[in-house]
């Protein structure tokens, strides 16, 4: 199937986002969890950067996706919550909330996935993490990334674990295998089409000059 993939913008406060009412999936996780490999690995482009220093960045990059027949959709690739952490204490660590670009792009009411590695189920700042996505978006699902890693008997265990701690089930993918990456684009998808984008006119639209100007940040 085609995939187009379009950066569109940095995001650094609430002002900066889309407002042309594209139905958003926000995407969540520590630093160095997997996420930009995953990007790249759905969208079968280098468009995001992988991190040799986690948690570098305070922007969300923002792309526009188009995938075959299905509408075209936002992935907000939002920093790693690990970053908060170094610059505001140990309070920060627990919530993305304390983000300042996480807030702005969850006032947006985007559907939501929060990516967990298979293989350190539960830590703490991802559980809490899910208890504040749980209490701020409708459409949200737990991805856990690098499957890879684990050997058959273990991913089963693992697997367990988390959706024992998360409450929910999780959907086990690789960027490097390329394992459960069709059954992403469904959940994708499936978030997408349930989302209802909130109507966001007071603010400011960004000229699509001025957007295709800026250049993906990290
Ligand atoms: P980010 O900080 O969440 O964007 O994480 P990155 O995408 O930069 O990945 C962090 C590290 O994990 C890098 O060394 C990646 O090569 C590695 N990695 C990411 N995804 C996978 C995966 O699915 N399998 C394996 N084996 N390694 C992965």
């Amino acid at each position: 199937m085609k995939i187009s993939a379009e950066f569109i913008t940095s995001a650094a406060g609430p002002d900066d986002f889309p407002d042309d009412g594209v139905p958003e999936v926000a995407l969540v996780g520590r630093s160095n969890v997997g996420k930009s490999s995953l990007i790249n690995a759905l969208l079968r482009q280098r468009v995001a950067r992988t991190s040799a220093a986690p948690g570098k960045t305070r922007l969300a990059n923002v792309y526009r996706v188009a995938r075959g027949s299905s509408a075209p959709l936002y992935l907000i690739d939002l920093p790693g919550f690990g970053y908060a952490r170094a610059v505001r204490g140990a309070e920060a660590a627990v919530s993305p909330a304390f983000d300042q670009v996480a807030e702005a792009a969850f006032e947006r009411h985007p559907a939501a996935l929060l990516l967990v590695d298979v293989r350190h189920p539960g830590l703490e700042n991802d559980r809490a993490a899910w208890r504040w996505l749980s209490s701020t978006v409708e459409q949200r699902a737990i991805v856990g990334t690098k499957i890879d890693k684990l050997a058959r008997g273990q991913r089963i265990r693992a697997l367990r674990d988390i959706e024992s701690v998360f409450e929910d089930s999780v959907l086990p993918v690789s960027a490097v295998t390329g394992e459960g990456l069709d059954e992403l684009w469904k959940l994708i998808d499936k978030l997408a089409s349930t989302h209802n984008p909130i109507n966001l006119h007071h603010r400011k639209r960004i000229p699509p000059k001025e957007m295709a100007r800026r250049r993906p940040k990290k």
